[in-house]
């Protein structure tokens, strides 16, 4: 315990701190080994010479000039990050839909619905979710049903349709049905700016990003 809370003041005296609330991304400059294209202008990014940005969250790509043009969507944080895509029941209820990116598949991807294989090494073509994988052509994507299932992590995830904010600077987490987070809540009235919650998991990039940089310091 001691040293989460060791790890968490780290966090929180950092002074370039990403605003994980935010929506941006957060960039790294890279090489792309395969053809790869922007997601701002739709264009290769130039091949293994030609340095882009990838985005270390949601591996969106951009070409450096066009980076200050790419839209605040990176992986969802919290419910209201989700915004307009949540799925409501009439009861209220609320359901985590897929987070789509667009392009830039996996080698070999197949498509979901159609089970033939989907992507392109020639254009930006066809989609995958940020959580759960998910690769589905865009003419495939309306039969797709739109909750997210949050693939094989599932039970670690917490989804951010379970973080609301309540206040400026306090959020409430929901227990997901049917999964066992570890979560530790750590009230900061000394200084911090947000509350953090620290979330053990192996496979990194299945986590939801406000619990990653705490989780990276850590290990
Ligand atoms: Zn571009
Ligand atoms: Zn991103
Ligand atoms: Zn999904
Ligand atoms: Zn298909």
């Amino acid at each position: 315990m001691e040293e989460w809370l060791a790890a968490l003041s780290a966090v929180s005296q950092r002074q370039d701190q990403p605003d994980l609330l935010s929506g941006r991304h957060h960039w790294y400059a890279t090489s792309h080994a395969r053809p790869t294209y922007c997601n701002v202008c739709r264009e290769a990014l130039g091949g293994v010479t030609s340095h882009g940005l990838s985005c270390e969250l949601c591996k969106c790509k951009v070409h450096k000039k066009c980076a200050s043009k790419a839209l605040n969507n990176c992986k969802w944080t919290t419910l209201a990050s989700v915004g307009k895509d949540i799925i409501e029941d009439i009861d209220g209820n609320i359901t985590m839909p897929h987070q789509w990116m667009e392009g830039n598949l996996p080698v070999s991807a197949k498509c979901l619905v159609c089970d033939k294989t989907c992507g392109s090494v020639l254009r930006l073509q066809d989609w995958r979710c940020l959580w759960c994988r998910t690769t589905v052509h865009t003419q495939c994507r309306p039969t797709l049903p739109p909750a997210c299932p949050l693939g094989p992590a599932r039970v670690s995830v917490v989804p951010p349709t379970a973080l609301h904010s309540i206040q400026d600077e306090s959020w409430e987490a929901v227990r997901p049905q049917a999964s066992s987070p570890l979560l530790v809540f750590v009230n900061s009235k000394s200084g911090m700016k947000h509350i953090y919650i620290i979330f053990t998991f192996t496979f990194i990039h299945y986590m939801n990003c406000v619990l990653q940089t705490v989780h990276r310091l850590h290990i």
